[in-house]
């Protein structure tokens, strides 16, 4: 499952301002499309729709054909994974920010989800392992190892929908280029909405849409759109 849809769309925050003006794409279960466009183009108000943080006035969202609206909220967020744009850790143990929401998973769950991550072995080289308090004195996380346990706490959710908010903006660029490819690696296994500025970071995307004006400018792979310009 995980397929998604957008038909028509129509939104606005506001009555006279409308951010989406009849927005359809569709996303198979298992593929990526990646939402391109310009600062307030309205990309993290898709993501915003399909967590029903709002509903539209207009059109409908459908996953696996089915109106969200028809979904109730506690299934809609164990169907979505979201790592987004900045990370905002608990202060508490980096095995209790992997485990958030999943009280029940087991420590192999975790060490597996750290894995995919890739940072089990950082953790490995810590004193206190799991439970390594992230705030502690002298141990700070740096944004890579942050934006890494973010990544392990939706591994561990294992949703069949994963939304990546621009999830590398804010790290240098040999950090963004390593968990670029973790999160590459992430994606190829269910259904991904990667929401990105700059088409240069979505070359693995099966489809891009560029979002202008509050409508679908542009549909096609990497290539097809760079050929365009
Ligand atoms: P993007 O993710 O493409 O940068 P957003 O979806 O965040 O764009 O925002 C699209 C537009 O909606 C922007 O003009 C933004 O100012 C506006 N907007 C976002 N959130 C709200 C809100 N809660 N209330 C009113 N306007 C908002
Ligand atoms: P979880 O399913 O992990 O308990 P939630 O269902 O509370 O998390 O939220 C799902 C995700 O949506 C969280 O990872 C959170 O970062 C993100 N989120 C929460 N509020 C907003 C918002 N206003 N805009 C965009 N993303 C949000």
């Amino acid at each position: 499952g995980g397929a998604v849809t957008f038909e028509n769309v129509v939104f606005g925050y506001e009555p006279d301002r409308t951010i989406l003006n009849g927005v359809s794409f569709a996303v198979g279960a298992g593929e990526t499309l990646a939402i391109v466009g310009p600062s307030g183009a309205g990309k993290s108000t898709i993501a915003r729709l399909l967590f029903r943080f709002y509903d539209p006035q207009g059109g409908r969202v459908t996953i696996d054909g089915q109106d969200i609206k028809a979904v109730t909220q506690k299934s809609l967020r164990a169907e979505i994974g979201i790592v987004p744009q900045d990370t905002v850790l608990f202060n508490d143990s980096i095995g209790y920010n992997i485990a958030y929401g999943r009280a029940d998973a087991s420590a192999e769950e975790i060490a597996a989800a750290a894995e995919g991550a890739a940072i089990d072995g950082f953790i490995a080289l810590l004193p206190q392992g799991y439970e390594t308090e992230v705030g502690e004195r002298g141990l700070k996380l740096s944004g890579g190892e942050k934006q890494r346990v973010a990544i392990a706490r939706t591994l561990l959710k294992n949703p069949p929908i994963l939304i990546l908010d621009e999830a590398t903006s804010a790290l240098d660029s040999r950090t963004e280029a390593a968990i670029q490819a973790t999160l590459d690696r992430i994606a190829e296994r269910r259904t991904t909405l990667v929401i990105a500025h700059r088409l240069s970071t979505v070359v693995n995307a099966d489809r891009i849409i560029v979002l202008e004006k509050g409508r679908v400018a542009e549909t096609g792979t990497h290539e097809q759109l760079l050929a365009m310009r």
